[in-house]
């Protein structure tokens, strides 16, 4: 069974209707959607990926890409992207997962979108949205909603106790600290996106002491290098095959590529039994599907 665990429901770029026949025509069987959480963004060049992917790899030029970075967001946490201002939603909209979910739950998974930050009720949110079917996870973006990953403590500790898997986009160093997460709560099973960014390498390095602790190998963010790297160093069953569609890898009719990423893994020099591993079964078993 291959499933996505990490795409984007926006039909503003790819309609469900659409989406199910590109997973068909992909032999896609699965995808775990998350909400929009942006206004769609003009296309990232792959130059400026390659610079990013590069610098993040060591501690200095980590502290480069963060100061780039710093300098998109506006002080309402808009993002400023070739002189246009791309609106970032505080609250993405959990309803329009769900709703899809529901009407074709063979189909899709979704990830309940949580931000903490100026939320006093986000765990009414997350009880309000795991009693909706199909909903199987938490996706937290500290990088884009720009806070303290310390501010998500009451929120992982329930999804501790429910044992639902979190989806955490990481960003630079307090609003990612994915060492203070995995010794506050051992049980919690996290997947980073994008193998780990922006630690990369220094988060891998941390596999021995954080048996929960997965990376998807979604997005542009990283390469075809970084994904084996990250399974190198990770271990194949800790490494989970995701897209990140609709964003990035376009065809040339501009709608999503499903078979980039899924060629990386299937290019991947492993056991047969653990290419299957990454491509779903280890997700079906985090999300118990
Ligand atoms: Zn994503």
């Amino acid at each position: 069974m291959i499933i996505d665990c990490h795409a984007h429901f926006d039909p503003r770029l790819l309609p469900a209707e659409r989406l199910v026949a590109k997973l068909d025509a992909a032999g896609v069987d699965r995808v775990a959607l998350i909400p929009a959480m942006n206004d769609p963004l003009p296309a990232t060049p792959e130059r400026l990926l390659a610079v990013m992917r590069r610098l993040s790899g060591h501690a200095a030029g980590r502290v480069i890409v963060e100061a780039v970075h710093r300098a998109l967001l506006t002080p309402e946490g808009e993002l400023k992207l070739s002189g246009q201002v791309i609106p970032i939603y505080a609250r993405p909209d959990n309803e329009g997962v769900a709703r899809l979910c529901a009407a074709y739950p063979s189909r899709f998974s979704g990830w309940i979108f949580l931000n903490p930050r100026n939320h006093p009720t986000v765990l009414d949110e997350l009880e309000r949205w795991r009693a909706a079917p199909g909903m199987i996870g938490l996706k937290l973006h500290p990088h884009w909603h720009d806070y303290r990953t310390e501010i998500l403590g009451p929120v992982l500790r329930r999804a501790e106790e429910l044992g639902l898997p979190v989806l955490i986009h990481l960003g630079f160093r307090k609003r990612g600290d994915f060492r203070a997460i995995c010794a506050a709560y051992p049980r919690l099973k996290v997947i980073c996106a994008h193998a780990g960014f922006p630690f990369y390498r220094d988060l891998w390095a941390y596999r021995g002491s954080c048996p929960n602790l997965y990376v998807d190998l979604s997005s542009p963010y990283i390469d075809e290098r970084l994904a084996r790297a990250a399974v190198a160093a990770m271990g194949p069953e800790r490494c989970l095959y995701g897209t990140d569609a609709p964003y990035g890898f376009h065809e040339a009719d501009e709608s999503y590529d499903y078979g980039a990423i899924r060629g990386w893994v299937e290019r991947m020099p492993v056991r047969a039994a653990q290419r299957d591993a990454m491509l779903g079964g280890t997700f079906r078993e985090l999300a118990r599907l």
